[in-house]
């Protein structure tokens, strides 16, 4: 992906100054410190998440932990690797599905961010990986493409999907079909819910309902790559008020910056779990925190 790249690129210019460095001291590594921090702020990273990053990396690089069989600049690339994986979650947190069956996965997020989207590319990942049986529920009732979007993207890939109408309420939308994807003998149920432009207070109160009713395993808000520390801040709102599992990071095939995928671990403490990239519904992976950051330095 592409999102990385400019970062990639300012970080190689950095750790280049380190070679012909005969050890890491307290200046260089600050002077080098500061190009990293410039280069965190510039991919539109969190300010307070880069100030963290960058005393880590100092503390490390001029603390006794650094071996000693690599030049100043092989530790400071293997440092900032080592907290740039931190960064993005550590290591790679998969779907919980375990407790009742059929296991529900509601997404939630902004209009536009790409939740329709996203269940379909979810479910269709259930059913290839996991070779588990999905079950998809169009409960954005508000916005009545987006049932004839979810019922659409279901007779793609071949999954069942509840019946909704506009004039519906979603709560029971998805408490209704709860009870018809056991039926059915689906093991997995994805709750397409509404989005709003902005948060607000009835939208928050029926997701909230919504979750009391269904108590799923997941709830995974989808977050726009594009609209970097937007997305972040919005993030955290819903985490707050639904106790989000996870993320779903969309939109990381256009020229994002890559702040929302490296801030919103630290602001949220929810791990990215999936990355979108691309419209198509084939077009998704599993985050995983190590290659991303090898693929950021190349
Ligand atoms: P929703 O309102 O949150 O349900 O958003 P949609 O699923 O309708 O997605 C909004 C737009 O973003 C659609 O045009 C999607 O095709 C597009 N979209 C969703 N995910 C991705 C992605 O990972 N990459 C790209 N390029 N487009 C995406």
């Amino acid at each position: 992906t592409l999102v990385f790249e400019s970062l990639g690129e300012r970080l190689e210019g950095v750790f280049k100054r380190f070679r012909g460095q005969g050890k890491l001291t307290e200046e260089n590594v600050g002077e080098g410190l500061r190009e990293v921090r410039l280069a965190l702020l510039e991919a539109d990273v969190n300010f307070k998440v880069v100030k963290d990053f960058v005393d880590r990396v100092r503390e490390k690089s001029l603390g006794q932990e650094v071996m000693k069989s690599l030049t100043p600049g092989q530790q400071v690339v293997k440092i900032v690797h080592e907290e740039l994986v931190g960064l993005l979650g550590g290591s790679t947190t998969e779907l919980d599905l375990r407790g009742k069956t059929p296991a529900g996965i509601m997404m939630v997020g902004l209009q536009g961010s790409g939740k329709t989207t996203s269940a379909g590319k979810i479910a269709l990942w259930l059913r290839r990986e996991k070779k588990m049986k999905p079950y998809l529920v169009p409960a954005d009732v508000y916005r009545p493409a987006a049932i004839d979007q979810l019922t659409k993207l279901a007779g793609q890939i071949g999954v069942p999907v509840y019946p909704s109408t506009p004039d519906m309420n979603p709560v029971d939308i998805c408490a209704d079909a709860l009870s018809r994807a056991r039926e059915e003998g689906c093991n997995v149920i994805l709750y397409d819910t509404a989005g709003r432009l902005h948060i607000d207070e009835p939208l928050m109160e029926e997701l909230s309902r919504i979750k009391d009713k269904c108590a799923p395993a997941e709830i995974l808000f989808v977050a726009d790559a594009m609209t970097g520390q937007d997305a972040v801040n919005v993030a955290k709102s819903f985490d707050e008020r639904l106790d989000i599992s996870g993320v779903v990071l969309t939109k990381m095939d256009g020229d994002a910056r890559g702040g929302a995928a490296l801030s919103i671990k630290s602001v949220t403490g929810k791990a990215v779990k999936f990355v979108g990239l691309g419209e198509a519904l084939s077009e998704m992976e599993v985050f995983h925190p190590d290659r991303i950051a090898s693929r950021i330095l190349g």
